[in-house]
């Protein structure tokens, strides 16, 4: 065959025959060393394996240990090699369905019989140690679609069979590993032997294809790393991330309940968590009062016409409740503020002098999600968008972009979220709106961001239809991303709506309207501070800041006294005056998470004062209760910023 150039991307080129694999490149062109670092590589944007063969002469890129597509090329090759261990281990008791790489690892799922159990799981990883060991390639071959159906019905595998045929593809290609054989696009890497850390984590349930009505499937998820320091410290995450689990935190906080007979995905706030939200929504109301927002009220439900109008029974309607008729006419719940905030607009005749209008509102909304995907606090189906609707003109669009993410970070900075990464995501293929305003309104996103001197990602095409948006993820203390603020443009809306004002020229112009979330939802944000503190809130938002302590019975009435005082000067303060030790009440009060504990025995009761007892397990002096109350309000205002 003819031979074909292979050239390394700012580096050498190799004549290599034509049918040679890309692993036959990188061996004629990279040093042993080098080689053994990469897994794979780039080539014309997409990443092909060692297994790829080259027909045409191209340029290869290196994909290298250390960077996210090898992670993920690793722990996709993982899940080839744990089926293989299952199969091995399993037999014929085990129908092998798909198994990609996920954030931070990867899973497979298996149809059988009996549930896997930890000792399964060590089998697994036994077994999958001796393939790691014996170094197997990842060898690919490709097939026409009738020969690979004939393979996967001989072997008895009706989910591959089943996506051989919805794929509908001439050939499809396949991968081998050791005696494993998978329907996959791959890639994969060169062998077994560069997968140097592994470790199953648990089995749920899935359904075939997500599918409610298919078969239940054990989804086994597992992790891999090149080294095993790294799997090490994950693992070590995992076990922190799980001690911070906001549900189990929840319980144990008495802070929400979720409960079936209230209906899946639907939040009870108990008094504490009740406490702790209404801490987060003043602060989030007198902050936005602060920064020229006024505050909106508005209902739950609307006719049907509204959504008409708005488009969301057009675009979003799987995501909305039935209608429910009330005097022979339709109303349906929000799913979202927006169409009632425009409706307050509309109730008056605008003009350009009144811009901009800053409408914020902690507006409850309820959305369709799937019973399976309901988390916690996460993902519900009843939450309050700490929402808000800013109109104005034109010329005005990029300094209230600029108004609006300084307030944002200003407020994610007070709850302590130091690190965000932001997005800027551009024009989709499908939108609305002309040429000229999407240019406008992009280029006021980018120069507010400039401005404000936040670095940032592009997303191309990834904004909405109706405009260009900017997005935040803050980083928790375990260094995960949530996905909070979204600042969006919107041209749509106030085309839908006919939306207008008086200009200057005294002719009838079209605000801008942009849509903002700041925390996303307190349910979810809730969530986040949940974790992120695990359970021990700073001081100002602290749902209880004290629990009073007595030593004996001698010291009730002080104790009710201290406590009153405490409350009358602003303190949230709970007593624990149970007839028990008092080491047991402060191990109660530090599993609570309560900041301040306030001992009290027949000295305190005799000069007037309280001990004071840090969680951390600390002593402060005695002091007065008046001076306790002072400590408090000082921190208080620290936090909190006034
Ligand atoms: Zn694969
Ligand atoms: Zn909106």
């Amino acid at each position: 065959m003819a031979d074909i150039t292979v050239s390394l991307k700012g580096g050498e080129s190799a004549q290599i025959a034509a049918g040679a694999t890309v692993g036959d490149a990188i061996r004629s062109l990279l040093s042993n060393r080098q080689r053994k670092q990469t897994v794979a590589a780039l080539m014309n944007g997409e990443i092909v394996d060692f297994a790829t063969t080259l027909d045409t002469s191209t340029e290869l890129e290196p994909i290298q240990i250390g960077s996210a597509q090898a992670l993920e090329v690793l722990r996709h090759s993982t899940a080839h090699l744990m089926a293989h261990a299952v199969r091995d281990l399993f037999g014929d008791d085990v129908k092998v369905a798909i198994g990609p790489a996920i954030d931070n690892g990867y899973y497979y799922d298996f149809k059988r019989s009996e549930p896997f159990t930890p000792e399964d799981f060590e089998k697994i990883e036994a077994r999958m140690e001796e393939l790691v060991r014996a170094a197997l390639p990842f060898e690919k071959s490709v097939l026409s679609e009738t020969e690979a159906l004939s393979r996967f019905k001989a072997g008895g595998e009706p989910f591959k069979v089943e996506l051989i045929e919805d794929l509908g593809e001439e050939v499809v290609s396949l991968y081998r590993v050791g005696e494993f054989t998978d329907l996959c696009r791959g890639p994969h890497l060169p062998d077994t032997s560069f997968i140097k850390a592994f470790k199953l984590l648990r089995v749920a349930g899935a359904y075939w294809r997500g599918d409610e009505k298919r078969d239940v499937l054990q989804r086994i998820y597992g992790t891999s790393f090149f080294d095993k320091k790294e799997l090490k410290k994950h693992l070590n995450a995992l076990a922190e991330a799980k001690k911070r689990d906001h549900r189990k935190l929840g319980r144990e906080l008495q802070l929400f309940t979720i409960g079936d007979e209230i209906g899946p995905g639907l939040i009870l706030w108990q008094p504490r968590g009740a406490q702790l939200r209404r801490l987060i929504e003043d602060y989030w109301k007198d902050e936005h009062c602060r920064h020229g927002y006024e505050l909106l009220y508005t209902p739950h439900i609307a006719r049907q016409d509204l959504w008409k109008t708005s488009g969301h029974l057009d675009f979003y309607q799987e995501n909305m409740y039935s209608p429910m008729a009330i005097d022979d006419v339709e109303y349906q719940l929000k799913p979202m503020n927006c169409p009632f905030h425009i409706g307050v607009y509309a109730s008056e005749r605008r003009s350009y002098r009144e811009f901009p209008i800053r409408w914020c509102e902690l507006g409850t909304v309820y959305r369709y999600e799937r019973a399976g995907a309901l988390h916690g606090l996460m993902r519900v189906r009843g939450f309050t968008q700490d929402d808000a609707h800013i109109f104005c003109r034109p010329d005005q669009l990029e300094e209230e972009i600029f108004h609006i993410l300084d307030l944002n970070l200003h407020i994610l900075r007070t709850f302590g979220f130091t690190e965000y990464d932001v997005y800027l995501s551009t024009r989709p293929e499908k939108s609305v709106g002309t040429d000229e305003n999407w240019e406008k309104a992009t280029s006021a996103l980018t120069m507010a961001l400039t401005k404000k001197q936040l670095d940032y990602e592009i997303d191309p095409g990834e904004g909405v239809f109706y405009g260009p948006k900017i997005d935040i993820k803050i980083k928790d203390q375990l260094g995960r991303s949530w996905q909070c603020s979204t600042i969006q443009v919107d041209f749509n809306l106030p085309e839908r709506f006919q939306m207008e004002y008086v200009g200057a020229d005294n002719a009838m112009h079209q605000p801008i309207m942009i849509h903002r979330a700041l925390m996303g939802s307190l349910e979810r944000f809730i969530g986040v501070l949940i974790e992120h503190y695990a359970g021990l809130f700073p001081l100002w938002f602290a749902p209880v800041q004290a629990r009073i302590l007595n030593i004996t019975d001698a010291q009730l009435e002080y104790c009710e006294e201290v406590c009153s005082q405490l409350q009358k000067a602003g303190v949230r303060v709970e007593k624990d005056l149970r007839n028990e030790k008092l080491n047991y009440k402060i191990r109660e009060a530090q599993h609570k998470k309560i900041p301040y504990m306030l001992i009290i025995g027949d000295q305190e009761k005799e000069t007037g004062t309280v001990t004071v007892r840090l969680s951390s397990g600390e002593n402060l002096p005695p002091m007065k209760v008046d001076e306790f109350a002072r400590k408090i309000a000082a921190e208080v205002v620290e936090g909190r910023g006034y």
